[in-house]
């Protein structure tokens, strides 16, 4: 890539969804690529966290990538669409977009820390310093797995692993798996683990199936709340856990197999299964946890962000701006924690940075 310049005006962390659309925004509003910003990803290759997701998810059984700005995905994941995998298709479809847009995404940087320095941001990264008057962080989920801590977890003599660490469903046969967590995730590898071996499904609160199509009201609806919290400094939740699991026909499936049958959440782990509060006990030979992500900040800390309601204070338009320092937007982070989501954000985030730094 061209020479980068160590004094910039906006630095991007992280190149998914949300990195690229403030990538494109600040592009279109004057910021010179390499000279007044650039983009930093840690992944050695486009594609966001997409290049990482299970083979089995395949562009029929996302929810629905929405078009970065710009450029249509469905004209760069040509014909056969619906069958090819997700982990395929969208990092295709990010490289074109970088490429047609000539976005300064410089890989694989990793940003380890990033502190206040007076008027500026010094970011530090695993090739070097850089210092910007703004931030936008884009760094997703993906790399901060959530498993809650429950008793007896060390003591397991099974396998224990995270959606993040699921490949297929094949290396399971013969072996009974504990899925865990009451999300999209969760049900969709239930589906596949259930087809070739016994299952037990575990969640937290009874799961809540919705009929009919999932409206775009009911969708801004679930975004809503999120925002809500996070505009008053709490942290957030997962946007799914406001909405719902759409009763579809893969769910109407599994009703009928009985793999739905849900129990509670287990109290203690084993040596050879997990435990509940009254006593009764499930053998298990692995137990996949399918609890979530939390947002991957932890390069923030030193800019103590954090509140005291335990998360971060969120304002602006769309509430992507930090409450306790302006200079810094977080994109793709909680109501903007979707491909459209964030698509939104980077648009609004680069507009309002630009307008505070007085740029161009
Ligand atoms: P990511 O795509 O995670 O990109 C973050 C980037 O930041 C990565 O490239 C990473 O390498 C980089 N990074 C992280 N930390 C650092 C660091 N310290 N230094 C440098 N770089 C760093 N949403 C939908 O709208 N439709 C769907 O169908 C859908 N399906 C989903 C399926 C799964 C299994 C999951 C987990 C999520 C799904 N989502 C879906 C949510 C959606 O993926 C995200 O909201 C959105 O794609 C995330 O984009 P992002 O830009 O925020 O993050």
């Amino acid at each position: 890539p061209p020479s980068v310049s160590l004094k910039m005006d906006v630095v991007v962390i992280g190149a998914g969804q949300a990195g690229l659309s403030a990538a494109y925004h600040l592009q279109q509003l004057g910021l010179v690529p390499y000279q007044g910003y650039v983009v930093l990803d840690g992944a050695a290759a486009p594609g966001g966290a997409w290049q990482f997701r299970w083979p089995s998810l395949t562009l029929s059984t996302v929810n629905r990538i929405h078009d970065l700005p710009g450029l249509s995905f469905a004209q760069t994941a040509g014909e056969h669409a619906a069958q090819v995998q997700a982990s395929v298709a969208v990092p295709q479809y990010f490289e074109a977009y970088e490429r047609t847009f000539h976005l300064p995404v410089v890989r694989p940087v990793r940003v380890r820390l990033v502190t206040g320095h007076g008027h500026r941001l010094k970011i530090e990264t695993d090739r070097g310093d850089l210092s910007a008057r703004g931030l936008i962080n884009a760094t997703g989920t993906w790399e901060t797995p959530f498993i809650p801590a429950l008793p007896g977890a060390d003591r397991f003599r099974g396998r224990q692993l995270h959606t993040r660490d699921y490949r297929d469903a094949q290396a399971f046969a013969g072996q009974h798996v504990m899925i865990v967590g009451g999300g999209i995730s969760a049900l969709q590898l239930l589906d596949e683990i259930s087809k070739v071996t016994s299952t037990t499904w575990v969640t937290r609160r009874p799961p809540e199936f919705r009929e009919g199509q999932f409206t775009e009201e009911a969708g801004r609806a679930a975004v809503a709340l999120v925002e809500e919290r996070v505009r008053h400094g709490l942290p957030p939740r997962s946007v799914v856990s406001v909405t719902g699991l759409a009763l579809t026909p893969a769910v109407e499936a599994m009703q009928a197999r009985g793999v739905l049958t849900r129990l509670p959440m287990f109290s203690e782990i084993t040596e050879d299964g997990v435990r509940w509060a009254d006593g009764s006990e499930q053998h298990a030979d692995v137990i996949l946890w399918c609890t979530g992500f939390r947002s991957s900040l932890d390069h923030l800390a030193p800019l103590g962000l954090q509140g005291s309601e335990g998360g971060i204070q969120m304002t602006g338009r769309l509430a992507t701006q930090v409450a306790r320092d302006p200079r810094v937007h977080l994109v793709g982070y909680g109501p903007s924690a979707s491909t459209i989501g964030a698509n939104r954000a980077g648009r609004s985030a680069a507009a309002e940075l630009m307008t505070s730094l007085g740029l161009p």
